[in-house]
Order: C-alpha cells, then sequence, then structure tokens
C-alpha cells in the first residue's frame, strides 16, 4: 500500500520540474545554505560493559596502544534515574535521547525518579517518547546506520532506534527499527525478522518488508563487503554474533566489528547532508557478567580497531565527530587479588598476562566444543587456557554439574592463575572514560545525557523541538480538532490508533511510520516523518498525522498557512505545481497563460487545432489552445493573446466563470448586485463574472469588503479558486 503514495510523490515531483519550465517561472529559488558548509558526521561508538580495568587489561594484552588512547579526554557519569548502577537501556536512552530513564525502559521518559541531581518528570510524561539523535539526523536529512555485534534488538542499538517499556520486547523494537528508514543496519538478530519466530506473534513478515524497502539483505561478511548499495541490511547470526577470538579461530562468515564499521561509513558518506553512525561492541558485557577475561579482552580489542576505522575517516574529513565510551561499568575486573595483597611490588605485567595468552578461544567459545558427556572435558578446559591441570583442578572441573556450572569454575581458575580480581557479575556504578574526537567533541568530567546533547548540537539538532514535532499524544491532539478517538485492538498483537471526524477516518497502526487515510471514498497511505509508538498506555505519532492531506510538500506552505489545504489538495493531484521541488511561492503572481493552463489540466481538456496567436509558444500552447476551443478565452486581439501578463482579480472571475459555464454546460447569470466598496473599480465587462464569482463563493472580497479587481492574482489565491473550482 505504501506504494501508492510514493508514486503520488513521485508523479508530483516530476510535474513540478516540468512546470518550472513550462509555466516559465525563473525562481530557482535559493537552496538552504547548507549546501555550501560541509556536512557534519557523527560516529557513537559504545562499549558495553566496559571498565576501565577492562581497557587496561586488553591493553597489555595488545603490548601496544589502543587506539582509542589518544582520544582519551574525560569521564562519563552513568546512573540512571532511580538507580546508581544503571542497565544498558536507560543508560543507552541518555546516551541517545539526552534524557535519564528506569531500568529496562528504551527512548521513553521515566516514571520514577530519585537520584540526586535528576529533574522530575509529571506523571502524565512517564513512559512518553523522546527523541533520538539518530532520528534527529534523519530529519535533517543525513544518512544514519546502527551496527552492534549481539542481536540487533538489544537494548543499546534498540535504544538509538525504538521507544519501547521493556527492552526484552523484540517483536517491536524489530518492527520499529524495520520502518525507522535507516540506511544500513549491520549486526545479530535475524530471528527476530522471521515470520513465525517467537517475536514475530503479530504476524509480520519483517524479512519481507525489508526487502520491499529496497535494502540489499546479506548474512556473510562477503556479501557485505561486495555490496554497492545505498541501503544495506546485514543480519549474519540468528541472535549473537560471536565473540571476535571465536570467530577468528572458526574462519567464521562473520563479519568483524571493524569490517562492519568500515562498510557502514563508506556507504552513509556517499551522502552529501551527511551521516550518523550508532556502533556497539556489545559483549564486552557479556563476558563481564560471566567474569570471562578472555572474552572482554577479545571484544575490547575487537572494538578498538572499529574505533581505528572511525579516527582514520573523521582525520581524513575533518567535521566527524568521533564519541567512544562505555555505557557503564561491569564486573568490578582489577590486575590484582586477595592474592596480591601483600607482593603487588614484585609481580611484572607478565605474570597476568602469560596465563591468558595461553587461551585461543572464550570462555563460551570453548563450551561450544565439549561433548554431551563432558569427556573431552581437559581438552575445552586446554582451548581457554588452562593447561597443566593439577588433580584438585581437574576434581573441581568435574563437579561441575552443568555447562553453566563448569564455566564458572573455569573463569575462577583462569582469573586466579592470572590474579584477576573480580566484585561482581553485575554491572557497577564507577565513571568510565570519555574518548572524543573532532570539532565541538565533549571534554571532561560529563553525564551520558551531556554526550547526546554535545552531538545534537553538533548536528544542528533541536531534541526537544524534534520531539515536540515526531511524538505528539495522538489522543489528546486528535480530540482537540474535534476527531473521536478510540484503540483499536482487533487484533491483540497489532493495535491500531483509529481518529474519525465527519468521512474522514486516519487509522495509525503502532510501530510503523504510516497512516492509513479514508477521506470518503478516497483512500490513500501516506509516509510520516516518525514511527507511531503504542507505550502499553498512549499512542504517541508525528504531528503530520494530523493532517489527513498528502505530506507537507512545500517548505513555503505550513500546514496553518491560508491556503496550505488548496495547494495540498493540487500538487498531490498534479494540477499545480511548485516553482521548485521545494518551494510554491504562494504570495507570487500568475500570468494568464499559467492560469488557463491550470483550468486546462482541471478540466482535462485537450487541444485539437492549432491556435491562432503568434505569441503563445512552448508548453503552455496546448493548453491554451484546448481553452480556446472550448470557448473559456479569446485573445488580447484576433492574434495575441499576452500569456505572460500578470492575471488580474477580475479577469481571473472571467476565466474562472466561462470554464465553470463550459464545465456544467449552462450559461449563468448574475443574481442581486454585491456592493462591495470598490464595486465602481470593476471594469463593465468583468461585472456580472465578479458577482457570479462572488455568489458560488468561488471568490470574495478582503475584510473590508473589498473585491480588489484590478489587483494582481496571487498563486496562492489561484490556488484556492482551482481547487473550489476543481470540487464543484
Ligand atoms: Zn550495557
Amino acid at each position: 500500500m505504501s506504494n501508492g503514495i510514493k508514486k503520488k510523490v513521485t508523479g508530483m515531483t516530476v510535474a513540478a520540474t516540468m512546470a518550472i519550465s513550462s509555466l516559465g517561472f525563473t525562481g530557482e529559488v535559493t537552496k538552504a545554505a547548507a549546501e555550501t558548509k560541509e556536512p557534519t558526521n557523527v560516529i557513537m561508538m559504545v562499549m558495553d560493559g566496559t571498565s576501565a580495568g577492562a581497557t587496561t587489561l586488553a591493553r597489555w594484552y595488545k603490548g601496544g596502544s589502543l587506539a582509542m588512547d589518544e582520544i582519551m579526554i574525560g569521564g562519563v557519569r552513568t546512573h540512571s534515574a532511580e538507580s546508581a548502577i544503571t542497565d544498558s537501556a536507560p543508560a543507552g536512552t541518555a546516551l541517545s535521547t539526552g534524557h535519564k530513564s528506569n531500568d529496562k525502559v528504551i527512548g521513553l521518559l521515566p516514571s520514577l525518579v530519585n537520584s540526586p541531581g535528576v529533574a522530575p518528570v509529571a506523571p502524565e510524561d512517564a513512559h512518553k517518547p523522546v527523541v533520538n539523535v539518530l532520528e534527529g539526523a534523519k530529519q535533517l536529512g543525513k544518512a544514519t546506520g546502527i551496527i552492534s555485534t549481539s542481536e540487533i534488538q538489544h537494548a543499546t542499538p534498540a535504544a538509538f532506534s525504538a521507544h519501547v517499556p521493556h527492552r526484552s520486547n523484540y517483536a517491536d523494537i524489530a518492527e520499529q527499527q524495520v520502518y525507522q528508514g535507516m540506511d544500513v543496519v549491520l549486526g545479530g538478530g535475524k530471528d527476530s525478522l522471521l515470520l513465525g519466530s517467537k517475536a514475530r506473534v503479530d504476524g509480520e513478515d519483517l524479512l519481507e518488508v525489508v526487502n520491499d524497502k529496497g535494502y540489499d539483505f546479506v548474512e556473510t561478511r562477503e556479501d557485505l563487503l561486495k555490496s554497492d548499495s545505498d541501503k544495506i541490511w546485514g543480519a549474519f547470526a540468528p541472535s549473537a554474533l560471536a565473540y571476535d577470538f571465536d570467530r577468528k579461530a572458526a574462519e567464521s562468515s562473520e563479519p568483524s566489528i571493524a569490517d562492519m564499521t568500515e562498510k557502514a561509513i563508506d556507504t552513509l558518506s556517499k551522502d552529501d547532508d551527511g551521516f550518523f553512525l550508532f556502533v556497539e561492541g556489545s559483549k564486552v558485557d557479556w563476558a563481564a557478567h560471566a567474569n570471562d577475561p578472555i572474552g572482554m579482552i577479545s571484544d575490547v580489542l575487537a572494538f578498538d580497531d572499529a574505533v581505528g576505522e572511525a579516527l582514520e575517516f573523521a582525520k581524513e574529513d575533518g567535521n566527524t565527530m568521533v564519541i567512544a565510551v562505555s555505557d557503564h561499568g561491569n564486573s568490578g575486573i582489577t590486575m590484582g587479588n586477595q592474592s596480591t595483597n601483600g607482593n603487588y611490588p614484585e609481580i611484572p605485567v607478565s605474570a597476568y598476562i602469560d596465563p591468558l595468552k595461553k587461551a585461543t578461544l572464550t570462555a563460551e567459545g570453548a563450551l561450544k566444543k565439549m561433548k554431551p558427556d563432558f569427556s573431552n572435558l581437559e581438552e575445552v578446559a586446554g582451548l581457554y587456557g588452562l593447561d597443566d591441570l593439577t588433580a584438585e583442578e581437574i576434581d573441581t572441573l568435574k563437579a561441575s554439574k552443568d555447562g553453566r556450572a563448569l564455566q564458572s569454575a573455569m573463569v575462577n581458575m583462569l582469573a586466579s592463575r592470572a590474579k584477576l580480581g573480580f566484585t561482581t557479575g553485575g554491572h557497577t556504578g564507577e565513571d568510565v572514560f570519555l574518548y572524543a574526537y573532532g570539532p565541538s567533541r565533549p571534554t571532561g568530567l560529563v553525564d551520558n545525557t551531556d554526550i547526546a546533547k554535545s552531538m545534537a548540537g553538533f548536528m544542528g539538532i533541536d531534541l526537544k523541538e524534534m520531539t515536540d514535532k515526531l511524538f505528539v499524544n495522538a489522543k489528546e491532539s486528535f480530540e482537540n480538532q474535534g476527531y473521536s478517538t478510540r484503540i483499536d485492538v482487533t487484533d491483540v498483537n497489532n493495535p491500531v490508533f483509529v481518529a474519525e471526524k465527519g468521512d474522514t477516518k486516519i487509522e495509525l497502526p503502532e510501530n510503523k511510520n504510516l497512516a492509513i487515510v479514508t477521506n470518503g471514498s478516497e483512500e490513500y497511505v501516506k509516509t510520516l516523518n516518525g514511527i507511531t509508538v503504542y507505550n502499553d498506555k498512549d499512542f504517541y505519532v508525528s504531528a503530520q498525522a494530523l493532517n489527513p492531506h498528502p505530506e507537507q510538500m512545500f517548505k513555503d506552505v505550513s500546514a496553518d498557512y491560508w491556503a496550505y489545504e488548496y495547494i495540498q489538495d493540487l500538487a498531490g493531484k498534479g494540477i499545480i505545481s511548485g516553482v521548485s521541488e521545494e518551494m510554491f511561492d504562494p504570495k507570487g503572481s500568475v500570468t494568464r497563460g499559467q492560469f488557463i493552463a491550470l483550468i486546462s489540466r482541471s478540466l482535462n481538456l485537450k487541444a485539437a487545432k492549432s491556435i491562432p496567436f503568434t505569441d503563445v509558444e512552448g508548453g503552455l500552447a496546448t493548453d491554451i489552445a484546448a481553452a480556446y476551443e472550448s470557448g473559456i478565452v479569446s485573445g488580447t486581439s484576433a492574434t495575441t493573446f499576452e500569456p505572460n501578463k500578470k492575471i488580474t482579480r477580475e479577469e481571473m472571475a472571467a476565466m474562472l466563470i466561462r470554464a465553470y459555464e463550459f464545465k456544467t454546460g449552462t450559461a449563468l447569470q448574475a443574481g442581486k448586485e454585491i456592493n462591495y466598496q470598490d464595486k465602481h473599480k470593476i471594469s463593465p465587462v468583468f461585472k456580472e463574472y465578479v458577482q457570479i464569482a462572488a455568489e458560488l463563493e468561488f471568490m470574495i472580497g478582503d475584510k473590508l469588503n473589498r473585491f480588489n479587481p484590478k489587483n494582481n492574482a496571487t498563486r496562492a489565491e489561484a490556488a484556492r479558486v482551482i481547487y473550489l473550482f476543481h470540487k464543484k
């Protein structure tokens, strides 16, 4: 259904372009000054759950500097709205929207605020969606993309592309991501796209939608690197991708995070308006939860390679901001533990690192090699670097009842050999490092919400203003406009917001950027500039949805302009066109030729013969010929028409009424005289037409009851009369 509206818009654009030449408008209205300014780009990178201890260890393991080291510039406070230790969902929300939120909440305001220094949120605003920087960038015409090594529906990438009350709701997150209109989406999480999967109880085949939307859908590193599409959706695993060490060891077909980052930058940077890219190294956090130092090192180093790619581009580009942060600490990892209490000054780096170097796989990767009967237990332990096992160690491992217990025994053993400490298997509340590069980068100790604000400021996004535009409360806003509203849950897995007034019905399905509009017998699908969010209480929609007409077509004709409805309607039908694709010039004047062309098109008139006028040529000739043959117009002399002369209001009335007589097949006569204050100024030949035009309410006087017969008609006035003429 969305195809229909696309065609309409495309058709209109072609008509608009043609009209510029055929109607002889010279006004190539100045395009935004943005064209002369370098576009701004932002590459926002998050290494999930990475404490400073993990980066220190990864640097020693690598044996040289990290790419991140050279851009270390400050620190970040990570607490959530209600707790000292945050979950990834509110942390991601803070980084993407500039608002602290609550545990598990993605892209919505919090319902509970009790952290010191966090401003309270009004009860009615709880769980109200707030715009993220990716959405803001997209509104500015920038290309956008997200990357993760987890499933792409996971909390942090979700915070940059979706709005849901609970992070585990992959069904809604995946659907919103598909309708978000991003250019590049790379990661795991293919399952949540597939019809028949657990996530898709709503019966949506998102893979089909991805294909319909023109993405190049790729599933291997090879196909990703080969793609030359501007829109790429890569789903390289059913859920998460492998840890980088395991990926390399298995010579897997999955891309590395650096591969994905490089490809995304190549693709997005083709956009003249610049781009916003979000990248997450997701699994440092998972390894930290498991207290597996190998998984942490593996994915800190892989993430750092991706930062290297981003920096390489940013240095060359000069107008790209790169941010790399952790969203929170995890595991309390330290070099040194209880065994080093008294002797740390004597312990060299190698004592920590050498035991770790023996591992070829992460704990997860090694355990995947385990036979069901655990018969190869010592071999698996060896893959994790646990060689020369003592009898006691073998007994400990053998005592593990399941894979989970065994993993726990293995990681404890390796930590002990490498003298590493862990304080928890959960997140931690300390500040994390801030890495940033490029113009306007944030520095010093900042709050996680400040990072969203820095990115928005650099790109020129007013997040608050955009939230007001993209997420209005549907019930409240439609009811203010006299609609009756309801939430249709006939299909419980696909709630739809419905607004009705007269013979207009607007349906807004959740998670999509679509409005299905029925206007009497006419039905069309309107594409909105944002997704519709249902937070299980209220629907929030793009303000565009409040307008039952096709979307605003001209920058200089806003929805509150008096002639908006007329211009929109006629432009949508291809009858009227702008002076350029983006501008209508409503106050500009109209020539005789142009007005007749509008009438001819409105009546769908065709010319049979050529015209006697010597001053008419080009694209207008057929329209004028058709109107002339139909008796709607005559020339200004036997051989001239003066098509480029500006049309006055009284001339317009005459042409309009003659056209109306032609259309209805009836000759009209004026009734009683209308007492315009300036009636003496109306030329006698036009008097009756002006009067009929008033009676039919095609043309009326101004506030002072003047008709202004000799004034030139404006393009907006012409649109109004043609609209009314077309309707009658
Ligand atoms: Zn996290």
